[in-house]
């Protein structure tokens, strides 16, 4: 399957910038760097998105991929490095949306990229007892003995140690679609 036809196919339980990146890796522009535009091309692409999918994405970086996929297409040595443009340029058109979602730091809509994961506490199954709050070596979570414990969503860095440390599965981790839980201590009904 051609990339074009693969940002054509993409399911909803994917995600665009994933599925750009994944593909890169194994093009054959990867392994042949014969003409700059074609592997400088896709070296710089994949840096960009990348950077998206880590959280790190810039205003400028749709214009920018946009530029460089109109130079690879002028100027790459064979149809390899147009393929990708094309590609790369479809999927803007397509999926602008999802990448803006993305680069506005908002979300991964098919839960697919890991830094758009988030940590959760469930009420209904906290009971309180601290272990997660011990095991946070950012202070990212608020409680107190039984009481619902709440991660801090600006200070989480998603090591991932508190569901580790939790022995009645109250933390989950979530992607496109997040649990409703309390905004702060309350109370535990969980026992
Ligand atoms: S989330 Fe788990 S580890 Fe943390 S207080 Fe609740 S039950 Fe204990
Ligand atoms: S994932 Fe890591 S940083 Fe985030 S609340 Fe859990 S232990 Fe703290």
């Amino acid at each position: 399957m051609s990339m074009l036809e693969r940002v054509n196919s993409l399911k909803e339980t994917e995600c665009i910038v994933d599925v750009l990146l994944k593909e890169l890796a194994v093009n054959e522009c990867k392994r042949c760097g014969k003409c700059v535009f074609g592997y400088e091309g896709l070296t710089q692409l994949e840096m960009i998105l990348g950077d998206i999918t880590e959280k790190k994405g810039r205003s400028d970086d749709l214009a920018l991929m946009q530029d460089l996929c109109e130079v690879m297409k002028e100027q790459s040595l064979c149809e390899a490095g147009e393929d990708i443009a094309d590609a790369v340029l479809a999927a803007i058109e397509k999926y602008r949306g999802v990448f803006e979602e993305h680069i506005g730091k908002k979300g991964c809509r098919a839960g697919v990229c890991k830094k758009f994961m988030t940590y959760h506490i469930l009420a209904d199954k906290c009971i309180g007892c601290g272990d997660c709050l011990d095991a946070c070596e950012d202070d990212a979570i608020l409680g107190k003995k039984k009481f619902v414990h709440v991660i801090v969503q600006d200070e989480c860095v998603q090591c991932g140690r508190c569901k580790e440390a939790c022995d009645e599965d109250a933390i989950v981790l979530a992607g496109a679609v997040k649990p409703r839980c309390p905004r702060k201590p309350v109370p535990c009904k969980a026992r």
